[in-house]
């Protein structure tokens, strides 16, 4: 039988423990596996290799982006070194230009030291995404919807692109989640998350997931989890079952509390512009609704000073200041001078990541206590 999205959820990869009937998955916290003879097992030698509390996370990720293998890992970050560990020196990628700033630095710092190259464009043009491609271009590595601009990206214009040219198109689908947006479906190779943000969803792990459509892909994938060893420990990869159980109704809460809240900035004399793709204003409206089933949480809003924007975050009673976003309380945070003060102020200015751009991540609570926080903390 075949089960709908919210059915898999509760669900997915893990039909109660065979010994005993549990209903929730075991947290093996167990290194090793005895054999009845050399290489006689039951599927499991090392956990860095497999777990059988992380394989249930596995193959749940799997069936909710509707890949054929899943993979765990340490952090969203450990998540993408694997999978940038596929190319080879003298290899080109093409990544968006307003990627999460541990991307960049990841590519920039990291991986650009053993001879990856890579173009920086902006992918919701997909001309300049052709324009990029070089010889040696092996990948294109999109966020649709970015952080903290929201802007989007055409999934299925960047498929036809990589098809076409024997690429690889990897995509970050922390801001989504599959329950919103299956890239997947759209021609995407590979996608990853940081599962610390929604898919976690409390704010209590730090953990990451891949998930690919092809097999061979995934054995090169799996092959470079167990070599270098990014892998999440089964205490982690239990309380991320456990979040996903309530990815259905959380998203939906995150969604209806976010619309009301931009419908509110947008309304505020103080507010110079409201970044949410859920606006019909917003350039890339319609091609997220054809992509994804939901708008998300997050929003950006620009007070147009720094100064206005320090009282507001000072003042805030309700909301907490912190990075991180996708978790049941809402978060507020400043990027210019928090999430992405490694970029230099120039191209931060040129991009839109002002002084005043504040970034919140709206999380569960009551939404007219949260509009209330901010107007109190407007004094409005
Ligand atoms: C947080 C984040 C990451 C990095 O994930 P970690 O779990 O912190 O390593 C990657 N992409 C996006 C969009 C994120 O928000």
């Amino acid at each position: 039988m075949t089960y709908k999205f919210n059915t898999k959820l509760i669900h997915g990869g893990f039909d109660s423990d065979p010994l005993t009937g549990a209903v929730n998955v075991p947290i093996y916290q167990v290194s090793t596996y005895k054999q009845e003879a050399v290489g006689k097992h039951k599927g499991y030698e090392y956990s860095r290799t497999g777990n059988p509390t992380r394989a249930v996370l596995e193959a749940l990720i799997a069936e909710l982006e509707g890949g054929v293998r899943g993979l765990g890992f340490a952090s969203g970050l450990a998540a993408l070194s694997a999978i940038l560990m596929l190319f080879n020196a003298g290899e080109h990628l093409i990544i968006s230009d307003d990627v999460y700033g541990g991307t960049f630095r990841l590519q920039d710092k990291v991986f650009k030291r053993f001879g990856i190259e890579a173009t920086y464009v902006e992918t919701s043009n997909p001309e300049r995404v052709t324009a990029a491609i070089r010889p040696n271009t092996k990948a294109l590595l999109v966020e649709t919807p970015t952080n903290p601009l929201l802007k989007i990206t055409d999934l299925a214009a960047m498929g036809r692109i990589t098809k076409a040219n024997g690429m690889l198109l990897i995509v970050d689908n922390t801001f989504m989640t599959p329950y919103w947006q299956r890239p997947l479906e759209h021609g995407a190779d590979i996608v990853w998350h940081s599962a610390t943000k929604y898919l976690g969803g409390h704010s209590d792990v730090v953990a990451g997931l891949a998930v690919v459509n092809d097999a061979e892909l995934g054995q090169r994938l799996a092959f470079l989890q167990n070599a270098a060893g990014g892998v999440p420990g089964p205490q982690d990869s239990y309380l991320l079952i456990r979040g996903i159980k309530t990815l259905a109704v959380r998203m939906k809460e995150h969604e209806a509390n976010a619309r009301q809240i931009a419908e509110w900035l947008a309304g505020q004399p103080a507010v110079k512009k409201v970044y949410y793709p859920g606006f019909p204003s917003h350039p890339g409206h319609e091609i997220h609704k054809r992509q994804a089933g939901g708008f998300g949480g997050m929003i950006s809003f620009d007070v147009g000073s720094g100064e206005l924007a320090d009282q507001l975050l000072r003042k805030v009673q309700l909301f907490t200041l912190a990075e991180s976003l996708g978790a049941v309380e809402s978060l507020i945070e400043l990027p210019a001078k928090m999430t992405h003060a490694s970029i230099p102020a120039e191209h931060r200015n040129a991009l839109g990541v002002t002084d005043g751009l504040i970034r919140i991540s709206v999380g569960i609570e009551d939404a007219g206590d949260l509009i209330a926080d901010l107007a109190q903390a407007m004094g409005v």
